[in-house]
């Protein structure tokens, strides 16, 4: 049996147990593996990849929508035994899903490539393969910065020059629920210093979300109104109110191309005012500035670590502040955003904790609640025997 084969009769048989479960790979017809996946030697590197469906621990409200699952896919490549970890995580509002992803994945050729050190080439091609499909992008730009970091035997922070002693604390997210749900979830934040609150469904709730919160903690409350307020001045006085409640930032306030507006409210805002679905990607950064305080990166988004760290140094070029986000992720994709934390303002890198079926550890959770970097090499990951509710 090769490795390779060892390789895959392993994952499929500590999987999903199901169809959902079987790895797959770029069909070549060079090798098929026994169990149904397939493998296609790639020069030295494989990638392979498999559905995982991330399952919420509590049903997730925002302004808009609630859920209780997130579609996912779980990527590796391998070169000579080593193996690097990727992951795309799909909300339904980032238009990607686990076929579109699949079918991206289907399209990625690395025979090309002599070497994963070619990191930037290998990315530029990826991101060249179709417009969009940024968490398909950031799956396979994931997984190469992990296996190039193991490979170096270093960690992403060590190689950005990094101080993994200068991580910020991470939010903690409270959707939106009834008060006694909202007082509940703040109880079971304990562990966490900051605290995210989604808002913008209507003025009662965002107020009663609020006080539901100030009832049971006196923590720094970072508020995410997710394009939910309609007009700027009632956005304004909602954002003085909010920083008497000792909240301490504010992302999104209205519709995303509302530049005008948002503008209006960030220049009289006693809060940081933060982009979230205003921007995505690189291109974006520079026309954020003069609209809002900063930036919220998120991997999913913006097509991975490569162009995550580009967008960083841009904006601190341009004197804004950075914030570095999630979707409901793995420890995988969560420790490859965390790489970059010592470096950003804040850190809201809870999605792990969200989900009851994690696949890795990988950065934890100081006393203090501080994001914890470890020394191991790439993304500092160990894969699990089996998932793994963080919080359970
Ligand atoms: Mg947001």
């Amino acid at each position: 049996m090769t490795t390779r084969r060892r390789f895959l009769t392993g994952v499929a048989g500590a999987a999903l147990g199901s169809a959902s479960g079987i790895w797959g790979a770029k069909a070549s017809g060079e090798e098929t593996a026994k169990d149904g996946g397939k493998s296609n030697k790639i020069g030295k590197m494989r990638l392979s990849f498999r559905p995982y469906l991330l399952e919420l621990r509590h049903a997730f409200g925002v302004a808009g929508s609630t859920r209780k699952t997130t579609q996912g896919v779980q990527v590796e490549i391998e070169l000579d035994g080593v193996v690097g970890y990727g992951e795309a995580a799909m909300p339904p509002y980032l238009s990607e899903s686990t076929a579109s992803v699949l079918a991206f994945l289907e399209r990625v050729d690395l025979s090309q490539f002599k070497s994963p050190f070619e990191l930037d080439d290998i990315l530029s091609y990826v991101d060249g393969i179709c417009e969009n499909n940024c968490a398909a992008k950031a799956s396979v730009d994931i997984a190469l910065h992990d296996l190039v970091g193991k490979l170096m035997g270093q960690p992403w922070w060590r190689i950005w020059g990094l101080d993994k002693d200068k991580t910020p604390p991470t939010m903690y997210t409270i959707g939106i629920d009834k008060p006694e749900v909202v007082r509940e979830k703040t109880l079971e934040a304990e562990r966490f210093a900051v605290l995210k609150v989604k808002l913008g469904r209507d003025e009662k709730s965002d107020r009663e979300m609020i006080e539901s919160v100030r009832a049971v903690s006196d923590k720094p409350i970072c508020v995410d109104a997710n394009q939910g307020w309609n007009d700027k001045v009632y956005a304004l006085e909602m954002v003085e109110w909010l920083s008497e409640k000792g909240v301490v930032l504010v992302e999104q306030p209205m519709k995303k191309t509302r530049w005008d507006e948002i503008a209006w409210i960030t220049e009289r805002s006693p809060l940081p005012i933060m982009a979230d679905e205003s921007l995505q990607r690189l291109t974006d950064v520079a026309r954020m500035k003069g609209v809002f305080s900063g930036i919220n990166i998120k991997l999913m988004k913006c097509s991975g670590m490569r162009e995550a760290w580009k967008m960083l140094n841009l904006a601190r070029a341009l004197d804004m502040k950075v914030m570095v986000g999630c979707m409901t992720e793995t420890s995988c994709a969560i420790s490859a955003a965390a790489q970059l934390s010592p470096a950003v303002d804040w850190a809201d890198l809870d999605g792990n904790f969200l989900i009851g079926n994690d696949l890795f550890d990988g950065v934890g959770l100081a006393a203090n609640g501080k994001l914890l970097l470890n020394d191991r090499p790439g993304l500092g990951l160990v894969k699990l025997d089996a998932p793994k509710n963080r919080l359970g």
